[in-house]
């Protein structure tokens, strides 16, 4: 059938045209985002240690190292802030006991991106208990995330249990389809407690977690569809510490902290960051507006 091959080959024809005019238009690239969460830096600290998979992160995009907690310095608050998006007026969070918060009324931003956009694939892996289980009045993250992994710091040590997290975070980062990711590394908080002071062990630590970083940065270049896509990389702490290497009192260099964009879309910040600046930040990369009936106290800060 001469005919209908001569159409089928004029309807080819058209449709790589198309392709190809489609191609040529550059459709926009896909958003993700990727949190990297770690616990307790003190600003200093993290800038006299060898980091350079942050600094590779900073120099393709924006690092203060003045962003600002309000109190109590302490990571239940903390966390909750960053990953919420209001201070603990709202998020009811006071201390490391869980109990007390307003998780139902004000969840964390993967929460909010599945109750706006449950199309989108949401993935979190920790290896502080509360953040994720049950464990003191937790989890801040909730059960309508598409994935919560609960690696077991507690139990495993949080050196070895970060180690795991960033390998199973790497591997889903690489090979699935995240649209927004946490990934939470807890260690360089629990080696300045164990050895009470900002020891050189406590920078060994913050600079493995950079090591870590730069795991999952690798595993992110690595996609099939990275061309397609727009990362940003977003990277904070809850919380600084005291010269005893404590925290959770009210001196500059507990609330001080670092904040980190990174990618095609991270600009100039428009404000000094906030904590709670990572929330309104990772959902507005997304495309989710912001809606003033959630009462949040973020906006988002270093986006295009
Ligand atoms: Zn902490």
């Amino acid at each position: 059938m001469p005919r209908a091959r001569l159409c089928l080959s004029a309807a080819l024809l058209a449709a790589m045209l198309l392709a190809t005019s489609s191609a040529g238009a550059q459709a926009p690239r896909e958003p993700k985002v990727l949190l990297i969460g770690i616990d307790g830096i003190r600003v200093d600290i993290l800038q006299a240690a060898a980091t350079p998979n942050l600094d590779a992160l900073a120099a393709a995009g924006e690092l203060t190292l003045a962003a600002r907690i309000r109190p109590k310095t302490v990571s239940g608050p903390g966390w909750s802030s960053m990953l919420i998006g209001v201070w603990m007026d709202k998020h009811g969070v006071e201390n490391n006991d869980f109990r007390s918060s307003r998780y139902d009324q004000y969840p964390d931003f993967l929460t909010r991106i599945e109750l706006l956009r449950p199309e989108l694939s949401t993935f979190a892996i920790v290896d502080w208990p509360p953040l994720g289980t049950s464990q003191d009045g937790g989890p801040l993250l909730s059960h309508k995330i598409d994935l919560v992994i609960n690696v077991n710091g507690d139990n495993l040590g949080y050196g070895p249990a970060d180690e795991l997290s960033v390998e199973l975070a790497a591997d889903r980062l690489q090979h699935g389809d995240p649209d927004a990711t946490f990934v939470y590394l807890g260690d360089p908080d629990v080696v300045a407690h164990d050895t009470s002071s900002l020891s050189n062990e406590y920078r060994a630590a913050i600079e493995t977690a950079d090591r870590q970083v730069g795991v999952l940065l690798d595993a992110v270049r690595a996609r099939t569809t990275y061309d397609q896509e727009d990362w940003l990389i977003i990277s904070s702490t809850d919380h600084g510490r005291d010269d005893e290497g404590g925290h959770g009192g009210e001196s500059e260099k507990e609330l001080t902290i670092y904040y980190l964009v990174s990618g095609a879309s991270a600009a100039a910040l428009q404000r000094p960051a906030e904590i709670v600046d990572v929330a309104c930040t990772a959902m507005t990369h997304l495309g989710l507006t912001i809606d003033p009936a959630w009462d949040l106290d973020c906006k988002p800060n270093g986006l295009r």
